[in-house]
């Protein structure tokens, strides 16, 4: 099974809520799918410390709880994760080949859930310091900062709640925002302007990360009135968007002007047979439940699919 002699219904491509959801649907329709997990099983969601968003659990759920949740689920019916990552794709030929580190699978209909990774500043000292100071992610770094002052920078959701998540541990978080406006729901802000461990310095942008072994300090310089500033911190939480992992696909799929994959209502690419379903084809929601829900009919057309071209 997996070899290049042998020929798939389905595999998918992405083990976040999306590409969970989507082995359930083709596991319960005997698909017997096998999913590429990538580097991290569960994609983004397994980073979350608590979802709050997700129905049927009204006290929240841990993103790794929930990940472990969809893939006993999934593979209770068949499905087959494995771990693994797509380095080349060539969806022209049929059945479609799909090369990973290990190996190379046929399959007769793929879905791509790969999702999307974090923006980075691209500042001076943020490539050197991430992992020393610099972090993209507070349930898994936060930790490492009890007691300290740390900046994050962005306005969205992103920023708020992993904000929220990080007056756990630290003394003191300032939240960097390039204008004078957040961009997160107005329940999150009301809990941050709450929270007297958070304040907030508006109109700003990073310029530079700076320190010795560790992160230091950052230069900001304010966007109205120019004036620049050295500011102390010992950790850097950057949250700024996400761009879709589309690069595997990019001669061979339709993608919009952003990279995300373009798909109609029924999660068709413009290659019949592939489907594409959750962040990595979702610019607007970017939910665990509108992600998968995404997987769930990706998984639907890839049946109707193989009930229409048997051979
Ligand atoms: P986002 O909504 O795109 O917000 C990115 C923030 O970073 C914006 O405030 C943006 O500023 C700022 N930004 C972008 N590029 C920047 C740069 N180069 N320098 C400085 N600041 C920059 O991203 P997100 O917060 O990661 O959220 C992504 C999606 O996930 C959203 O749809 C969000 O609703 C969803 N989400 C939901 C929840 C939840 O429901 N609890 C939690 C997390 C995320 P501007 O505002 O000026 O553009």
């Amino acid at each position: 099974m997996g070899r290049s002699d042998t020929l798939l219904k389905t595999l998918i491509i992405g083990s976040g809520p999306a590409g969970l959801a989507a082995a359930l649907y083709a596991a319960r329709a005997n698909l017997d799918p096998v999913i590429l997990s990538g580097t991290e099983l569960g994609g983004q969601v397994s980073l979350t410390y608590s979802i709050e968003n997700y129905p049927g659990f009204p006290d929240g759920i841990g993103g790794q709880e929930l990940v472990e949740a969809f893939q006993i689920q999934a593979e209770m019916f068949g499905a087959r994760i494995v771990f693994d990552s797509a380095v080349k794709v060539d969806l022209i030929r049929r059945p479609f080949l799909i090369e990973t580190y290990k190996e190379k699978y046929l399959t007769k209909t793929l879905i791509i859930a790969t999702g999307a990774t974090p923006n980075h500043l691209e500042v001076p000292g943020e490539t050197a310091y991430t992992g020393k100071g610099v972090s993209y992610c507070a349930t898994c770094d936060g930790h490492f900062f009890k007691g300290k002052k740390v900046v994050i920078v962005g306005g969205g959701d992103s920023a708020l709640e992993e904000g929220l998540f990080l007056t756990r541990y630290v003394d003191k978080i300032s939240i960097i925002h390039r204008r004078d406006k957040l961009r997160a729901s107005i329940l999150l802000q009301k809990r941050a302007f709450a929270n007297k461990k958070i304040d907030f310095i508006w109109d700003t942008i990073v310029t530079e990360i700076k320190g010795d072994n560790v992160v230091k300090s950052i230069c900001l310089r304010n966007n109205k009135t120019g004036k620049l500033q050295e500011f102390e911190t010992d950790g850097v939480f950057i949250f700024i968007g996400h761009h879709p992992n589309t690069e595997l696909f990019k001669e061979q799929i339709e993608r919009d002007n952003l990279g995300y994959i373009i798909v109609d209502r029924f999660m068709r690419t413009n290659i019949s047979g592939v489907y594409s379903a959750g962040e990595v084809a979702d610019p607007h929601y970017r939910q665990v439940i509108t992600s998968a829900g995404m997987g769930a009919s990706a998984a639907m057309q890839a049946i109707h699919y193989l009930e229409e071209n048997p051979d």
